[in-house]
């Protein structure tokens, strides 16, 4: 028995397939394009490819993300807030606080014990604070996303960035370039503003309790990792990949909506 969840992001889609015992079976991600049909198709075959799977195998798929509507293939759709919820409580139980920093928005989510969502925060208006804000500065730096973490961690002092608004942060960091500002300042610099961005939202969920988790692709980014970390004051829990805790969550509400319809049928 296998079921599967799809999480079509602003940035990047993600397919996750579950296996009999809950295990993954296999994952497969891909930039989201135009053509979100094709997208949601193409991962997919991927990962049923991976897994030497046929459609037919998957008994049930929930789709999340902003693009959960546009799945023809999927049986159920749900909000992200509650697949990040669900897929890192999967993870680690014990974790009270998520925070997500994704392609195109930021969430902070507090769960209950049980990982149900208790209240959360989205900021999908500005992309500051998310990873398209990272992915700007990376170009206006000349340093790929994966280095950030090993530029950053030589830095003495963190260049102040003051300006929210994305398009005038890149002036000025432009403007700091040419005042020869060290580009490993620059950056911390940067990293601090993304943090500095999402935080703001924390309050509106009551304050930060632990356990703590770090996801969404800017989770990757060992940068922002850092000074995260600092802010919150508490180790965080980052899961290996990520980006797949949406896709992870749906997967499961899949298998716990598949394995009650079987025991009504069974009845
Ligand atoms: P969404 O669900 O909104 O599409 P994701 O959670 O998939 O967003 O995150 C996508 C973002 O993650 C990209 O915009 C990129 O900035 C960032 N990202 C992905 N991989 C890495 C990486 N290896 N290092 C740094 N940033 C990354």
């Amino acid at each position: 028995m296998y079921v599967a969840g799809i999480d079509i992001g602003s940035v990047a889609a993600k397919f996750l397939i579950l296996g009999e015992g809950g295990e993954v079976a296999s994952y497969a991600v891909a930039e989201t394009t135009p053509d979100v049909d094709r997208t949601a198709e193409e991962i997919r075959k991927r990962a049923l490819d991976e897994a030497g799977l046929k459609l037919e195998d998957i008994k049930y798929m929930v789709s999340t993300g902003y693009g959960r509507y546009t799945v023809p293939f999927a049986q159920e759709n749900r909000t992200e807030i509650i697949c990040h919820a669900t897929g890192v409580h999967s993870l680690f139980p014990s974790v009270r606080t998520i925070v997500d920093i994704g392609g195109q928005d930021s969430k902070v989510i507090r769960v209950d014990e049980t990982g149900r969502v208790k209240n959360f925060t989205m900021n999908s208006k500005c992309a500051a604070g998310t990873g398209r804000f990272t992915e700007v500065m990376a170009r206006a730096l000349g340093i790929e996303l994966s280095r950030w973490g090993e530029v950053v961690s030589s830095a003495e002092n963190r260049a102040k960035i003051s300006n929210i608004c994305t398009v005038f942060a890149e002036s000025e960091v432009i403007s700091k370039i040419m005042q020869k500002v060290p580009i490993n300042e620059i950056l911390a610099g940067v990293c601090e503003a993304i943090v500095t961005r999402v935080y703001e939202s924390v309050h509106r969920v009551g304050k930060v309790e632990p356990d703590v988790a770090f996801t969404g692709g800017v989770a990757n980014n060992l940068g922002v990792r850092q000074v995260l970390q600092e802010k919150v004051g508490y180790p965080l829990l980052i899961p290996e990949i990520p980006q797949s805790t949406g896709a992870l969550g749906a997967a499961y509400l899949a298998r716990s909506y598949y394995l009650t319809q079987r025991k009504k049928g069974s009845s």
